[in-house]
């Protein structure tokens, strides 16, 4: 479909939009502006605007939910009354923390609740599943992951099969876009895993990869992984809060994502894990233990000899991060209030608006292309823009105009209308800042 792109017109679609009102719950940063300077005899006067900035980098820090503040003073207080006993008493006992993100984890990500587990970071919770699901033998030894992987997902890919005495030369398979393409065809990476057959021993995909923006087709990847016989997992970062996800029905052996992306939950939040119930009850499955995966019946009992708790739990090292926690679960509140499939259906039209305002935006001056699949079942709300030399003062220009998006080296310009807080009057106003891009 078309739209009219007209500031009428966009305002005229976050009326009617049922999900307008979660904007109030977000804090927006203010662009300062210093407007009308004029010098005369010496004397300077200036006016400055202060504005909410357009923020379109949701996909990189999600903006603060103002619950958050009340969250964790909540918790200060706790600790301030209770002491040590805050383990046990107050509203949300420290000890069950984990347990009270649980059920809107497995929500979001279409998980059973024992499947699902909110701990460490995203990085670390890789490592911990690679010990568990990468387990190289002399035959079956390789991984086959997407080329332009996350740097960290590339380095952890790297460091394990290091440590498995393997080189990663021959180890890792990576999937490319085809000569003259810029996305992968899911028709590759099923034949390249179906090459590899026998010597493969994981398939490590992304959900939607942050440069490009492409949503690939998980089951397809899972079922086709697991029908030669290799272990499955994914890194949803760019994927959590953004698109549903059915992981239970999808099967992969283990998927991990972040929460500050799109699941707002601040700098450094916690990262959630997901464990297929086939791994639920196999306390035999190599892992890295802690006290807080321990058989919770006996916890404290400080015994010799680790049991497991059944599920993704038992895949705990430590007790929970209170304050971080404390943040994630004010931002999961807000997602199940506001459902993830709702969300998706007024991203498919924001994003579907960003494509055509930026179309129209560049008028043929060629500034930039989409390089994200336009078919939007391949994508989620993030458009990526390969700009040319032009790119970073495009850039810049912005940001000096109070939008924000965000930059990946070397020209790829990102633009994530986030569902949850940004509106169409936001895609419109930065159209119309693209098109006073380099006119004076
Ligand atoms: C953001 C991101 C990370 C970051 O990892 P942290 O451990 O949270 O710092 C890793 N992998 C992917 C795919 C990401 O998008």
């Amino acid at each position: 479909m078309r739209y009219e792109n007209t500031l009428a017109a966009a305002r005229s679609l976050d009326a009617q939009d049922p999900l307008r009102h979660f904007r109030e719950q977000f804090i927006f940063p203010k662009h300062t502006q210093t407007e009308g300077l004029t010098e005369t005899e010496g004397l300077t006067s200036s006016k400055t605007l202060s504005t909410e900035v357009r923020y379109l980098c949701g996909n990189s820090l999600g903006l603060q939910p103002k619950t958050v503040r009340q969250a964790l003073l909540d918790e200060l207080d706790q600790w301030a009354e209770h002491g040590v006993e805050g383990h046990f008493r107050g509203k949300l006992p420290w000890m069950h923390y984990h347990k009270f993100l649980t059920a809107q984890t497995a929500r979001l990500v279409g998980a059973l609740p024992h499947e699902v587990v909110v701990m460490n970071t995203l990085t670390v919770n890789l490592h911990l599943m690679m010990a568990s699901f990468y387990r190289p033998t002399p035959t079956r030894y390789k991984i086959v992951m997407e080329a332009g992987a996350f740097p960290s997902d590339q380095y952890a890919m790297e460091s394990q099969v290091r440590w498995h005495g393997l080189d990663p030369e021959k180890a890792i398979v990576e999937v490319a876009p085809r000569a003259g393409e810029d996305i992968l065809r899911t028709e590759d990476i099923v034949q390249i895993i179906e090459k590899e057959g026998d010597s493969l021993a994981l398939v490590m995909f992304g959900g939607v990869n942050y440069y490009t923006g492409q949503f690939y087709d998980l089951e397809k990847i899972a079922t086709t992984g697991h029908r030669v016989g290799a272990k499955v997992g994914f890194d949803l970062a760019h994927t959590a809060g953004n698109l549903p996800l059915r992981l239970h029905d999808w099967g992969p052996d283990f998927a991990v994502w972040c929460s500050y992306k799109y699941l707002n939950s601040g700098p450094g939040g916690p990262s959630g894990a997901f464990i297929h119930e086939r791994h639920a009850n196999n306390p035999d499955l190599p892992r890295f233990a802690g006290w807080w995966g321990h058989d919770e019946s006996e916890r404290f009992k400080m015994k010799k000899g680790f049991r497991p708790m059944q599920g993704a739990e038992g895949w705990q090292l430590s007790n929970a991060q209170i304050f971080s926690f404390a943040a994630h679960k004010a931002s999961l509140d807000i997602f199940d209030a506001a459902g993830i499939d709702n969300l998706r259906a007024k991203s498919l039209q924001l994003t579907a608006f960003l494509e055509q305002v930026l179309m129209e935006a560049d008028g043929g001056r060629n500034l930039f292309k989409i390089i994200t699949p336009l078919d939007p079942a391949q994508r989620g709300c993030q458009l990526s823009l390969l700009t040319d030399d032009r790119g970073k003062a495009l850039f810049d220009f912005l940001a000096s105009n109070g939008v924000m998006a965000d930059w990946r080296e070397p020209n790829v310009i990102r633009f994530a209308p986030v569902p949850l807080y940004n509106s169409f009057e936001d895609v419109f106003i930065l159209g119309e800042k693209i098109k006073a891009f380099g006119r004076k």
